[in-house]
Parts: C-alpha cells; sequence; structure tokens
C-alpha cells in the first residue's frame, strides 16, 4: 500500500523499534506518578549526535532530552512487546507516542525540540540525585561530539590523548559515584547519559584498558554515516 493512501495505524511496530520517544512537558506526571520510573529513561546530552527528523540529517542535539531507553543494545523501545507488536504501557504511552502518525508526520515533527523534559525537570528540589547531575556537568561538560568527530578526522594523537583525558574524568566520577549511592546502570544512564567512551566507540575511536586507564586509538577506517543506530528525538 503506497504511504499517502494510509489513514490508520497498521500496528507494524517500526516506530517503536526506531527508538523510544523524547519526553515532553505533558510527560511529567507519568515520571512523577511512577509509570516511567527513572531507570526506563536515558538522557541525551547536549552535543550528543542524534538523528534529526527535521533535516533527515544526524547532528548534535541543541538542547538536552530525555527519552524512554532501549532494549540492550539495541534502541528499540524498551516497551514494545514484539509478539504483540504493542506496547506494553498503551495507557500510559508518552504524549509523542500518542501523536505519531508515520503516515501524516506533521504533529510528530512539530514535536521535535519542544517543550522536551530535562533532567532537572524530573528531579525536584530536594531530590539527593540532583547535586550529581550539577556536579557532573561541572566536571565533565559534555562536547560537541560533531566537532569531536570532525577534530577526529585528522587523526592528531593530541585531540586523541585529550579525549582519553575526559574519558578517564567521566569514568572515574561515574564510578566514584555509582560506587558512593549504589546506582544502577540503568539510573546511571538517566543521571549521565551514556559515557563519553561509548560516544567515542560510534565515531570508530576504539577503547582499550591500561593500567593507566582507558586508552584511545583511532581506527584507520571510519564506520558508517548510521555509527551505531539512531538516535530519536
Ligand atoms: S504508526 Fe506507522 S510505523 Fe508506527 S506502528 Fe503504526 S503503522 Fe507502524
Ligand atoms: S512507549 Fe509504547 S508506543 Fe511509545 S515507542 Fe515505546 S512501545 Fe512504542
Amino acid at each position: 500500500m503506497k504511504r499517502e493512501q494510509q489513514t490508520e495505524c497498521k500496528r507494524c511496530g517500526i516506530c517503536c523499534q526506531k527508538g523510544g520517544p523524547a519526553l515532553h512537558g505533558q510527560d511529567l506526571a507519568l515520571v512523577r506518578g511512577g509509570q516511567l520510573p527513572l531507570g526506563d529513561l536515558i538522557t541525551i546530552r547536549r552535543g550528543e549526535l542524534a538523528y534529526n527528523p527535521l533535516s533527515d540529517r544526524i547532528e548534535p542535539v541543541l538542547a538536552e532530552l530525555v527519552k524512554i531507553r532501549g532494549t540492550g543494545q539495541e534502541w528499540c523501545c524498551c516497551y514494545y512487546d514484539p509478539a504483540s507488536k504493542g506496547c506494553s504501557i498503551y495507557g500510559n504511552r508518552p504524549m509523542a507516542c500518542g501523536v505519531l502518525k508515520c503516515w501524516q508526520p506533521e504533529e510528530t515533527l512539530a514535536l521535535v525540540g519542544q517543550d522536551l523534559l530535562r533532567r532537572l525537570d524530573i528531579l525536584q528540589e530536594g531530590d539527593p540525585l540532583r547535586p550529581l547531575v550539577l556536579e557532573y556537568e561541572l566536571a565533565c561538560p559534555g562536547p560537541d561530539m560533531g566537532e569531536v568527530e570532525k577534530s577526529l578526522a585528522g587523526q592528531d594523537e593530541s585531540v586523541l590523548r585529550a579525549l582519553e583525558n575526559q574519558v578517564n574524568i567521566d569514568i572515574a566520577f561515574r564510578n566514584r559515584v555509582v560506587q558512593a549511592y549504589n546506582l544502577s546502570l540503568a539510573n546511571e544512564l538517566f543521571l549521565f547519559g551514556r559515557p563519553l567512551f561509548q560516544l567515542l566507540q560510534a565515531l570508530g575511536v576504539v577503547v582499550s584498558e591500561s593500567p593507566q586507564g582507558l586508552r584511545l586509538t583511532i581506527r584507520k577506517k571510519f564506520p558508517s554515516p548510521n555509527r551505531g543506530g539512531r538516535v530519536r528525538r
């Protein structure tokens, strides 16, 4: 069937398999009410590369967003039920899922970058986790990964060593806080997003362990522009 003839959802599940949605202001009640627990959320920090449906390109995100996490190593929404090809939290699904009509994307496109929930919108004043987010942003500000990608293309050793330093600061911060607060990996991904070394791996940087900490080297050949899967906005 041609796309222009489609008038309703065919329940193919492709949109959910492409990744969970970003959360918007309207979804705050679901998070506060526990229907969307923090462990099922992941933060995409400003500067990370993600697919922008408005430009149809993978670009650094201009503002932090919090989205539903994927499943395992995939971006497929953690609430997608492959057996029924349906949503396991249908009645409590985020606002962006409710308006999604793949055959008529205008409403979804209008949401891109608008009224996005950030970590500090979700963590209320007095929440002991809130200062950790602020501390992390000071200690490990997220680089513009578009610029990082360009600088890596020059295969300059000093660029790599500077990134290596940042990667090890990032990991040391996480290790300390995870231990001190007994955080799960899921909560870590909400509080701090993905570690810098993982973002670099998606750009073709090889990460290995050494007695001095994580060591970075550059692959001779860069991966395809898809770089480990699209992050849906
Ligand atoms: S909105 Fe479109 S992609 Fe998503 S399940 Fe329905 S038909 Fe499939
Ligand atoms: S929350 Fe439900 S509807 Fe939304 S992407 Fe996940 S599985 Fe699909």
